[in-house]
């Protein structure tokens, strides 16, 4: 680390006061956030580098598991989202024609106020 002008490791600009030290680079304390979470971390909590970034404790200590709120099985790979419930494209089914969604639909698929999701044609 030098003394000249210290570079924010997260935004690439001049950081004039209040840095923090993490990774070996200058940051923003606003800028060291979590690559997954994108929660402030501290440099003096735990976190990994991830890419040269911080990835904190909690993402990497429990990774996040999703479940299909209709099979109740965990989702690899695409899922349906609205707010904290995720379904598998398969599961799900358009309230309208009652036919179930296919990752392949994913653009012509819409969520409803009431958390219903249709496909935008129906
Ligand atoms: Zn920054
Ligand atoms: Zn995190
Ligand atoms: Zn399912
Ligand atoms: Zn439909």
């Amino acid at each position: 680390m030098s003394d000249g002008p210290k570079i924010c490791g997260g935004c690439n600009q001049n950081i004039p006061s209040k840095w923090v030290t993490g990774l070996d680079k200058f940051w923003h304390h606003e800028c060291f956030r979590c690559v997954s979470c994108n929660r402030v971390v501290s440099p003096t909590e735990s976190f990994y580098d991830k890419d040269g970034k911080p990835d904190c404790f909690n993402c990497r200590g429990a990774p996040q598991v999703f479940t299909c709120g209709i099979c109740n099985q965990t989702i690899s790979g695409q899922r349906l989202i609205y707010l904290a419930n995720t379904y598998h494209y398969g599961c799900k089914r358009c309230t309208k024609c009652q036919q179930s969604f296919s990752a392949d639909q994913h653009d012509n698929i819409k969520i409803l106020a009431n958390g219903d999701f249709v496909h935008t044609n129906c």
